[in-house]
């Protein structure tokens, strides 16, 4: 890590404003197609604060997925990485590594990639190489990353895939994939990522492929092994049934953008933006009536192909103010002061840009249809 800090200058952004192990600035990331740009990211900007687990939460084309391929020089091509900062900090000692400037190829970011930070994928059987076995895949990054001692790598690879709660864990390290079952590849996958100990661990939609006891299972793991270990989750998701069972911090995302950040209880709480208000309404509530009917949140997400001038949310907004939303995209913006709490919706004070004229009928209609209570 020494070496790499010394290779890429530290960005000039500090991250003194609480202790994190990521901080992401104003990422932007295209993908050039034969139909045009696809803008995958439109600026997005989040911490993960160190020791906890920040949930990514936001319907499937909002770039969950490709925020944290970023985080690992990942993202495949045509996709590029335009512009932003991704500050990197593995310990409070060492200055932040913008891993943005690293070249995805560089044996700078392979040291980073699977030792500092690990990732889980969300289908196992096409993450696992199906012609080794689950422990030689584990060894390789132990091998790699922490010992070239043979037999040491082994039993360390035995030992987390104990810690994973593998029973008989020198039988499976001997088994490969297609011989486990779906629970027990996930395990191993956890197990992978999890070898080298890594400062902070990308969960990207871990358990969708699992039944529910199994998702139970997966879930409790992950979080007695991130008190056990003290790793930084990325915890990417659409399930806020699973947002509230894991995660400390949520960031939701739209269209490319991260349009509310809180602590997990504001969010549940309290939330404010109507999409994150939308999301809360459409899943099932413990004392709902009978024979409620779940709400959807109408409409679909903005061919991503187009470029949107306002806000991305108006055509499904029930709280949409024409002449300023759909002109003016909103900043983020600090609820009633608390950093930790941040929005981007002309609803609040400090989102609209102060050059912006409101329309005084906008104004009537935010006040009569806010769709955010
Ligand atoms: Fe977007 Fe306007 Fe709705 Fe806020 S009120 S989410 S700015 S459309």
């Amino acid at each position: 890590m020494a070496d790499v800090a010394a290779k890429v200058q530290p960005s000039p952004a500090s991250m003194d404003d609480g202790d994190n192990v990521v901080r992401v600035e104003d990422l932007h990331v295209n993908f050039y197609t034969t139909l045009g740009v696809v803008r995958a990211l439109n600026g997005v900007s989040f911490n993960i604060p160190r020791g906890k687990v920040l949930g990514i939460v936001g319907e499937s084309g909002c770039g969950k997925s490709i925020t944290g391929l970023s985080i690992l020089q990942l993202v495949p091509p045509p996709g590029k990485m335009v512009s932003g900062k991704i500050l990197f900090q593995e310990d409070r000692t060492q200055a932040p590594v913008d891993l943005l400037q690293t070249d995805r190829h560089s044996r700078e970011i392979r040291e980073i990639r699977g030792n500092q930070i690990g990732m889980i994928f969300q289908e196992p059987m096409t993450s696992l190489n199906p012609c080794y076995t689950v422990g030689a895949q584990i060894e390789e990054a132990v091998l790699l990353h922490q010992t070239p001692d043979k037999a040491e790598a082994r039993r360390r690879a035995i030992d987390i895939l104990q810690k994973v709660g593998m029973p008989n864990p020198e039988r499976i390290a001997d088994n490969f994939p297609h011989q486990l079952s779906g629970g027990m590849r996930q395990r191993a996958m956890i197990a992978m990522a999890l070898s080298c100990t890594p400062t902070l661990l990308i969960a990207d939609e871990p358990t969708t492929a699992l039944d529910v006891t199994t998702e139970a299972q997966i879930l409790d793991l992950m979080r007695d092994l991130q008190s056990q270990i003290g790793t930084s989750i990325m915890f990417i998701t659409h399930n806020m049934g699973v947002v509230a069972q894991m995660c400390d911090e949520v960031a939701v995302m739209y269209l490319g953008r991260v349009v509310e950040r809180a602590t997990v209880d504001e969010i549940f709480y309290d939330p404010k933006h109507p999409y994150t208000v939308s999301l809360l309404r459409s899943i099932p509530r413990l004392g709902a009536r009978r024979h409620e009917r779940l709400e959807s949140i109408k409409g679909s997400i903005p061919d991503p192909y187009s470029s949107v001038s306002g806000c991305p949310f108006p055509p499904r907004c029930p709280a949409f103010m024409p002449g300023l939303c759909d002109m003016v995209l909103p900043e983020e913006t600090s609820i009633a002061g608390n950093t930790h709490h941040t929005v981007r919706c002309h609803l609040y004070p400090g989102s609209t840009p102060s050059s912006v004229n409101i329309p005084a009928s906008s104004v009537g209609t935010a006040s009569n249809s806010n769709g955010a209570g």
